[in-house]
């Protein structure tokens, strides 16, 4: 765990609720295409517009699905579950109601475990299946919002897609924890491939609940929930302006009232959306047109089974394999750089300068292209010929960096020949090093001498001097090894 959040005497209790809009084919209750970017209302059917009389029928897929990121997260799956409606009138839901999932849910509790030195687990409640609402677009008026909106307009191709709701327990002590926590889910999800959980078109979207306690309470306090948050710096920031504005209330002698807020990223502003409402007052009951999902032990076997690497299983074998926590964690959520470091290190036999490689100049490479590890034109295959140049001696890393800058200009650039071309290969031969050397110590009378009286430092100014007259391509452990000798001498 990280620090607990505290401030005046309390800290901060924080529970979320996060949506993940499952990657099937077709929606929850329909055959009409769930696709996001298709023109306004095109993905439309009897069934998701609420044509009297049409009837919904579940998606198998969806359940499928639901039940496997279920199990990658750690929840128990229960033998049955049920569709309850959920009452409510919004134009966003054309049937006055949503078919969500009340006292069955798809996965049942769970514990979800964020590994490392400061680790913490947090349990998760439930996880249920739902259709999603359609969007509303708010026209005129600010940032797309409702207060201040001209008019606002439906569009129905997201009503009725696959939706998992995905509660935790109030086990959270600090907004960054809650980051940390929702990175890891994040990315157990799509390690899976049930979602892409693209937070900018809304595959992912989180809820905070937030409340204050003093510390040491083991009671909860009033909570507020702060509504979709779409990034996970909205999400940190958003939490932490709400967790400063109960303390504000609370120590001015006022009481938190329990709301909907909404976060303001641009402003900072926590704005009122409504008193919350109770779910008594959705008037829950089972859904009558669906049957109850039963899951079959042997095919749950199965599923399990079938999971990939997760990303917390994958943490653990890289840092056990020697990598530090924050590369392991970085290539635990990149399902992809994993595998591109995995083929690496196949070939290297060298995990660790394998890792340096993929963390340092082919990530470097990968964020300035905007392109995925699998799509780098510098392939394991090519990188690793590079790494085991530097491995044997042959050239430095100043080297190595400018023939990876060619490797990525050049698609049919081969390590070796680049070397060879451009005359790269390390001088570890000590005569010319000591060339190299006496010269620039006979041109820097003033740093030798300040050597010479204690300041070690000047070491490193002789070094860089040298490694520019040698064209960069002196090895800098020989290097650095002659110029003590000749320093000494
Ligand atoms: P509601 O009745 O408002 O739906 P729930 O008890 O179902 O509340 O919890 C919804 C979410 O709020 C869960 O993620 C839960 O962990 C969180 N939560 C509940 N109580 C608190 C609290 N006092 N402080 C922070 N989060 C809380
Ligand atoms: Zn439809
Ligand atoms: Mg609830």
């Amino acid at each position: 765990m990280s620090a607990p959040w505290q401030k005046d005497g309390y800290e901060a209790v924080i529970g979320l609720e996060i949506h993940v809009q499952l990657s099937t084919l077709s929606k929850m209750f329909c055959s009409c295409p769930n696709r996001f970017g298709d023109a306004p209302n095109t993905n439309t059917c009897m069934v998701c517009l609420a044509y009297p009389g049409a009837l919904p029928v579940a998606n198998a897929e969806a359940v499928r699905q639901a039940t496997r990121v279920g199990l990658a997260l750690g929840c128990t799956i229960p033998d049955a579950s049920e569709f309850s409606r959920k009452q409510y009138f919004y134009p966003d839901s054309p049937k006055a109601y949503q078919i969500s999932q009340y006292d069955q849910p798809m996965c049942g509790e769970g514990v979800f475990v964020v590994p490392g030195a400061d680790g913490f687990s947090v349990r998760l409640t439930r996880a249920h299946l739902e259709e999603d609402a359609a969007k509303m677009i708010h026209a005129g008026g600010d940032a797309g919002r409702i207060s201040g909106s001209a008019g606002s307009v439906v569009d129905f191709n997201r009503g009725g897609t696959p939706l998992l709701e995905i509660v935790t327990e109030p086990d959270l002590r600090s907004p960054e924890d809650a980051r940390r926590f929702l990175t890891l889910l994040r990315a157990t999800v799509i390690a899976i491939g049930a979602s892409d959980c693209d937070m900018e078109k809304g595959s992912l979207r989180a809820d905070g609940n937030v409340s204050i306690r003093p510390i040491g309470s083991t009671e909860y306090g009033t909570k507020t929930e702060l509504k979709n948050m779409n990034s996970f710096r909205f999400l940190e920031r958003g939490i932490e302006a709400e967790l400063e504005r109960q303390v504000r209330i609370v120590t001015g002698g006022g009481v938190v009232e329990q709301e909907t807020l909404h976060f303001d990223p641009a402003s900072g502003a926590l704005s009122s959306l409504r008193s919350k409402e109770q779910a008594h007052d959705y008037r829950y009951f089972p859904e009558p047109d669906l049957l109850p999902v039963r899951q079959d032990r042997s095919q749950l076997e199965r599923l399990a089974d079938g999971l990939p690497e997760l990303p917390a299983a994958r943490f653990e074998r890289l840092v056990d394999a020697g990598l530090t926590e924050p590369t392991a964690l970085a290539l635990a959520i990149d399902t992809e750089l994993a595998a591109y470091l995995g083929e690496l290190a196949d070939r290297t036999g060298d995990l660790r300068s394998s890792a340096n490689w993929v963390m340092g100049e082919l990530s470097a490479h990968l964020n300035a292209a905007g392109i995925s590890a699998a799509a780098s034109p510098v392939t394991p295959e090519r990188l690793a010929g590079l790494v085991a140049l530097v491995a044997a001696g042959t050239i430095n890393q100043t080297a190595a960096k400018e023939v990876f800058g060619v490797l990525v200009d050049d698609a049919a650039a081969v390590a070796a020949t680049v070397v060879d071309e451009r005359n790269l290969a390390a001088m570890a031969d000590g005569d010319a090093l000591l060339a190299i050397i006496d010269a620039v110590l006979a041109a820097n009378p003033a740093e030798v001498e300040a050597f010479r009286g204690g300041r070690q430092q000047v070491i490193g100014f002789l070094v860089g001097q040298c490694m520019k007259q040698s064209g960069g391509r002196a090895d800098a452990k020989a290097l650095q090894g002659l110029l003590r000798d000749r320093l000494a001498s």
